[in-house]
């Protein structure tokens, strides 16, 4: 219920994105020793996770949203939050420019933000290496628009093909589901098309079942390169009980309206260029910058050499400045552009910063301790101040002593299929990888346990439940 009432004696902290990163740094910043503001074109956290599962309708989408104004009011000193793009991070002059990007626009939309400290929590853009008809004709699958859009389009492709007269091989085209990214996001994705095809459409729709057919497109020699080599075979071979198709080794080149075209190499040794009719096109192959990333590192000398995001220190200081840090996705930190990665960075910087708050209140304080005892004129009083500076030093010594970043890594999750899900889990002695069924139940709970809110896993376990019983809502919209 707090106003936001900005305190000219305190620094400006201004937080972009409400993705892993800045939501963990928010949640445990105490904000009342800076005037934070945060600017966001999204204003809610998605639970990046579970985002597979909206694409088929297993889990809604606002199960996994939580709004940024409801967890922000609960902080004990007032955030600003603008609902806005950033557009340009001007270094030197220690500004931000800021776009209000949505539908509805005011008379004024475009504007500029001062800050003293900057924390860059933007994520990154889907990866197309410039290969044309992507952007075109490819969904992605990052941001909850995104799994609407999949959602409507599978359903699409579905009642097309049945549409009267349609022929045998437009039938075929339309049902053949292509995901372009073996990576964690592509075999997510394809395992629950496939279960939704297996669980629920099928039963609906009983004249799909001979053509309805999810392939996977992978440029490496195997799937989920980040894994355990025995979980990568377990992947590919439920996969192909499932009967989705893995290509391996298969570089898609070009993508048009209704197919895409990808080279793999012949038993003889030869590049084959090779026509693939899709429905849908789901591509997941992985993060690139974005331009307001790019535009900031062009404009910092030390930046020069960093080719996939923000070079920063081990205090995720963006290197080559003093004001701007960065989190997640955007920052290279010789860590996977993980949520994992990016809740500890986050979590650590509301550390850093909560102990350089206090750094500053002692060393204010000690400043004036010494003044008194320097112009003191009587002992008692010298002393006493004396005393009190020897315990702020202490004090001093202790708050600054904060270590460097240090990831901990709990594990890689992922979901792929058949109730079946692959972990390899982090244990104090070393590693443990499994998969199957018993995997998908603490798949399951590992996920609940992360959400962001009680209101979220409510409505992720009744949305299980909801399914499990009615089974999933194939309306198109
Ligand atoms: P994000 O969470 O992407 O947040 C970026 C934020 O910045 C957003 O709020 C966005 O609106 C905002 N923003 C964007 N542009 C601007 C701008 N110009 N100005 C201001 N704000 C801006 N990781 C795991 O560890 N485990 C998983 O199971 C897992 N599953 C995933 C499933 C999917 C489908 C996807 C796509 C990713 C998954 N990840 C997973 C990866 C994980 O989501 C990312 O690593 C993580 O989201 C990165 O956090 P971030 O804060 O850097 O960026
Ligand atoms: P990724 O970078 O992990 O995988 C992309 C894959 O696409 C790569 O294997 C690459 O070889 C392939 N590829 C690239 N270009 C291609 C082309 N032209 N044709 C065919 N294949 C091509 O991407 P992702 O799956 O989107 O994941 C992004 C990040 O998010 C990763 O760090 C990942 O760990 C994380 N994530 C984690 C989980 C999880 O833990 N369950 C889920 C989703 C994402």
């Amino acid at each position: 219920n707090q106003q936001f009432d900005p305190d000219p004696s305190k620094k400006t902290l201004v937080v972009l994105g409400t993705g892993w990163g800045s939501v963990s740094l928010l949640k445990k910043l105490d904000t009342e020793n800076y005037n934070v503001i945060v600017v966001s074109p999204r204003n809610y956290f998605l639970f990046t996770p579970l985002l597979p599962s909206c694409t088929t309708g297993t889990i809604e989408h606002r199960s996994i949203m939580e709004p940024i104004r409801s967890f922000l009011r609960h902080k004990k000193a007032a955030v600003k939050y603008y609902e806005a793009e950033c557009t340009k991070i001007d270094y030197e002059k220690k500004m931000i420019y800021i776009n209000d990007e949505s539908e509805i626009k005011g008379s004024t939309s475009a504007t500029e933000v001062p800050f003293d400290m900057l924390v860059v929590g933007v994520g990154a853009e889907n990866a197309t290496f410039g290969i044309p008809g992507v952007r075109e004709h490819g969904c992605f699958l990052k941001e909850v628009p995104d799994a609407q859009r999949i959602r409507k389009r599978i359903m699409d492709c579905v009642e097309t093909a049945t549409f009267k007269d349609q022929s045998p091989e437009e039938v075929k085209r339309l049902l053949h589901m292509v995901v372009v990214g073996g990576g964690p996001t592509g075999v997510e994705f394809a395992g629950e098309l496939q279960d939704f095809f297996e669980n629920d459409l099928r039963k609906w729709i009983p004249e799909i079942s001979k053509n309805f057919h999810v392939t996977l497109v992978e440029a490496l020699p195997n799937v989920l390169p980040m894994f355990s080599k025995n979980l990568i075979e377990y992947t590919e071979q439920t996969f192909k009980e499932e009967t989705i198709d893995i290509r391996t080794k298969t570089m898609v080149k070009r993508v048009e309206e209704t197919y895409i075209e990808a080279e793999y190499t012949d038993a003889s040794g030869k590049k084959v260029l090779e026509k693939i009719p899709y429905g849908l096109l789901v591509w997941a192959t992985g993060n690139a910058l974005k331009p307001v990333v790019k535009d900031l590192m062009s404009q910092i000398p030390a930046q020069k050499d960093s080719r996939r995001g923000l070079a920063v220190n081990e205090y995720l200081v963006v290197k080559g400045t003093e004001n701007i840090w960065a989190v997640g996705d955007c920052a290279i930190a010789n860590y996977a552009p993980t949520a994992q990665v990016a809740a500890q960075e986050g979590a650590f910087l509301a550390r850093l910063f909560n102990q350089m708050a206090k750094t500053n209140e002692i060393e204010t304080e000690l400043a004036e301790l010494s003044n008194v005892q320097e112009k003191a004129s009587s002992k008692p009083v010298r002393d006493e101040a004396f005393g009190k500076i020897k315990d702020l030093q202490k004090r001093l010594r202790r708050v600054k002593n904060i270590g460097p970043f240090e990831y901990s890594h709990q594990g890689s999750l992922a979901y792929i299929g058949s109730e079946k899900a692959v972990a390899d889990i982090s244990w104090l002695t070393g590693n443990l990888a499994t998969g199957g069924q018993l995997t998908y139940f603490f798949w399951r709970s590992a996920y609940l346990s992360m959400c962001f809110s009680t209101r979220n896993r409510i409505l992720v376990i009744m949305d299980w439940a909801k399914t499990q019983v009615f089974g999933r809502d194939v309306s198109r919209e």
